[in-house]
């Protein structure tokens, strides 16, 4: 039997000496272009490079009129060449001038050929090029021929990412591997990062492409599938995924796809080709990625991007790759791209060095994009596609206001964001410079600004922000980001060090609220809710598993010992839901002080409003508690019967209009009435103008994310309380306005320059 790897060993072995000699760029390509012709007993052999124009330029020909180098051009889809780059797919055909795409370039004096083998040069599942042989005789190539040029494509791959190629580029012209890309996707979080990508997951690169010995590495490449196989296997059995849908489903597919015999046939015929395993995944990896930018079913494509995530394994394990290496050689202002990406994952960053984060996927929701929000970088998702048009190292801008990002951007383009960074910068010094002056109106009346938080990397904000305390900790946040149930000791430890942060501020702690939007995948509701936002959360969820309460209340009380503890019920309906509550800390602190435990000095209860049905018990509501919240995100939902994730409804109601300023008002003058204090805490008090309307009917704290506190103070500082109560009494009392309630604002607002 013929050996059919024996040549394009001989082809690769030769190449590697090729890469190594000191030759000029196109006189190693000369020189590559006739090897390949000469190996595969081809009369031509051309290599065509993408420029970022869409158009194909021969760059180099062994058969070929030399003359045409560089002249020689097809566009993206025209003729043989330009239509093997649009479908990232070869052609193998005996008589190419019988093909309906074949175009005559009369410089190439290529009409002799009959038979024509193309294949796309590919990198990551991009096209950067076309590599063809051509014969005078009507053949068709062997699939070892073409197994053998596609292997020889993705060396010359490397060359041009390699920016080999870029010096052969005539002036004005750009090689497409460079051209800029704009995507618009969704903005997750606000703010402007500029920086260089890096590839979460990131695509090794692989140096070392031939190998010395095939059966070597036929043996590397086994044993490294076995322990992909095993570590998956591994994390099958663990129980917080045993029980789990989706994520097991995902794990189910690896385990499958690591045994798929074809994908172990041609990784295996890649490495008998004379790759390395590393080289072998690659090549294979890229051919699968290119195949999946066009495909179109929703369900195959997810299959395909298993396929890849599966090779990014299969790499690392083979490069014994650990992500403190991937963390030790990041730049110093990394934009992470990544499809997806766990809460955790992104933890392992240093903090220092992130300017952004871009997502293919993910929602406003994810944990993931909480904690980049309590990091306060800037997060653009759903950008389908930025994986593989970006490589390690790239420019890239990510304007999470917009929700879009820029790879490669133009000289103008990032020069006009830079001014928009340092715009910002310089704002933020100003908001710096208002820390420390008085939270208090033009007219001398004092308003407390709060901010909220829910993760110990939150806490840092908490003295760069200038806020007066902690007006809603999310407790919730622990849980969601972790793989099951938080500790104790792992929920004291951090309640401590949330009062360690503050120092003496208040700090107001919510009890777990989880159910509706916030999952936790290690605790299912054991009966599907049609409903979930109406459903068993909250406070619901805690009062009917107490020892979860418990436990929380126990660390609370614990890590509060000698200082001022403030707890807070998410989600109450009915006064009953306090007095149980309350019984159950009550009988944690007995416990406790049977033990001798050093207890808090106060401790206050409070609840919030966030179900409509407390605004027709607020005075029983204020005498059963110390003190209330207003979750206006929720209490807006509820009210205008509006889902808050809905993005079709974003922007459909509004609550700074008349009837919910009307029920706000109801809930500060109740407060007022009872001397029971009221803040609000949901997403209104972080806007200026919404701020502003909260001051307005009676708010005097409120609580906001930290970036707000800076904006909302300094148009505190210019607020005549005094004008805005009396504007508010005429506007919301009796007779409708004939402008909306917003527009009478902003009017209000700019008649007095206040900034918003
Ligand atoms: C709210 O509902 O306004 C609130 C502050 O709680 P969360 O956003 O966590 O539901
Ligand atoms: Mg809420």
């Amino acid at each position: 039997m013929r050996d059919t790897a024996a040549g394009p060993r001989v082809l690769l072995k030769r190449l590697r000496e090729l890469m190594a000699e000191p030759l000029d760029p196109q006189g190693r390509l000369d020189r590559i272009v006739h090897h390949i012709a000469l190996n595969m007993v081809a009369e031509v052999c051309s290599l065509y490079v993408l420029r970022a124009d869409s158009v194909l330029e021969l760059y180099a020909t062994e058969g070929l009129n030399p003359g045409s180098v560089h002249h020689a051009q097809l566009r993206l889809g025209q003729g043989l060449v330009g239509t093997i780059a649009a479908s990232a797919r070869a052609l193998n055909l005996s008589e190419a001038q019988q093909h309906p795409a074949f175009a005559y370039l009369p410089e190439t004096g290529e009409e002799i050929y009959n038979s024509f083998l193309g294949v796309p040069v590919l990198r990551a599942g991009r096209t950067l090029g076309v590599l063809v042989v051509q014969n005078r005789t009507k053949r068709q190539y062997r699939e070892d021929e073409v197994e053998a040029l596609e292997t020889t494509a993705m060396v010359i791959a490397e060359m041009i990412a390699a920016g080999d190629l870029a010096r052969l580029t005539r002036p004005g012209l750009e090689l497409d591997l460079k051209r800029p890309a704009s995507f618009t996707g969704l903005s997750f979080n606000d703010g402007i990062g500029l920086g260089h990508v890096v590839l979460h997951e990131p695509r090794i690169v692989v140096t070392n492409l031939f190998n010395e010995d095939s059966e070597e590495e036929l043996r590397r490449l086994e044993a490294s599938l076995n322990s992909l196989r095993l570590s998956i296997d591994d994390m099958l059995s663990r129980r917080d995924v045993a029980f789990e849908g989706e994520h097991r489903a995902v794990l189910e597919a690896y385990r499958m796809f690591a045994n798929d015999r074809g994908w172990v046939r041609r990784l295996e015929e890649a490495v008998r080709n004379g790759l390395t395993a590393e080289a072998a995944v690659e090549k294979v990896q890229s051919d699968m990625r290119a195949r999946m930018l066009h495909m179109t079913d929703p369900y195959l494509r997810e299959r395909m991007s298993d396929f890849d995530d599966l090779a990014n394994r299969l790499l690392r394990q083979l490069m014994g790759r650990s992500s403190d290496d991937i963390a030790a050689a990041l730049p110093k202002d990394a934009i992470i791209v990544a499809r997806s990406m766990g809460a955790a994952e992104l933890l392992d960053y240093p903090r220092d060095k992130l300017r952004g984060l871009v997502l293919e996927d993910g929602a406003v929701t994810s944990h993931v994009v909480i904690v980049a929000r309590a990091m306060g970088i800037p997060v653009a998702g759903q950008m389908k596609g930025a994986v593989s048009m970006s490589e390690n190292g790239d420019p890239i801008i990510v304007d999470g206001d917009e929700g879009t990002i820029h790879l490669r951007p133009q000289a103008d383009l990032e020069a006009a964001y830079a001014e928009k960074v340092r715009f910002r910068a310089r704002r933020q010094e100003l908001y710096r410079e208002l820390r420390k002056k008085p939270s208090e109106s033009r007219d001398g009346v004092k308003v407390e600004l709060l901010m909220n938080a829910g993760l110990a990397v939150d806490l840092p904000q908490l003295a760069e922000s200038g806020a007066a305390g902690i007006g809603l900790f999310r407790t919730e946040l622990q849980f969601m980001v972790a793989s099951t149930f938080p500790r104790a000791e792992a929920q004291e430890r951090l309640y401590r060090d949330v009062l360690d942060a503050a120092q003496g501020r208040p700090v107001t702690f919510r009890t777990i609220d989880i159910g509706g939007d916030k999952v936790l995948p290690y605790f299912k509701n054991a009966v599907h809710e049609e409903n979930p936002a109406l459903g068993w959360r909250a406070v619901r969820l805690t009062l009917d598993r107490p020892g979860l309460l418990r436990t929380q209340i126990r660390a609370l009380l614990r890590a509060a010992g000698g200082r001022e503890l403030k707890i807070m019920l998410p989600m109450v309906t009915v006064l009953a839901e306090i007095a149980q509550a309350r019984e159950i800390i009550d009988r944690e602190v007995r416990h406790l002080s049977r033990f001798a435990h050093l207890l808090p000095t106060s401790l206050k209860l409070g609840a919030m409003i966030e179900v409509p049905s407390l605004l027709w018990q607020l005075d029983e509501l204020m005498q059963a508690v110390d003190f209330v919240s207003v979750g206006s995100n929720d209490l807006f939902q509820f009210i205008m019967a509006t889902d808050r994730g809905n993005t079709q409804l974003a922007d459909r109601f509004d609550p700074l209009s008349v009837p919910f300023l009307r029920a706000l008002k109801q809930i500060a003058d109740a407060g007022q009435r009872n001397q029971t204090p009221v803040t609000l805490c949901g997403e209104l008090a972080g806007r200026p103008l919404s701020a502003m309307a909260l001051i307005g009917v009676g708010f005097r704290a409120i609580s906001m994310s930290p970036a707000a506190i800076g904006p909302v103070k300094a148009m505190l500082r210019e607020l005549p309380v005094g004008d805005l109560d009396a504007f508010i009494s005429d506007n919301l009392a009796g007779h409708a306005a004939n402008l909306p309630m917003r527009a009478l604002l902003q009017g209000f607002a700019d008649d007095r320059g206040i900034p918003l």
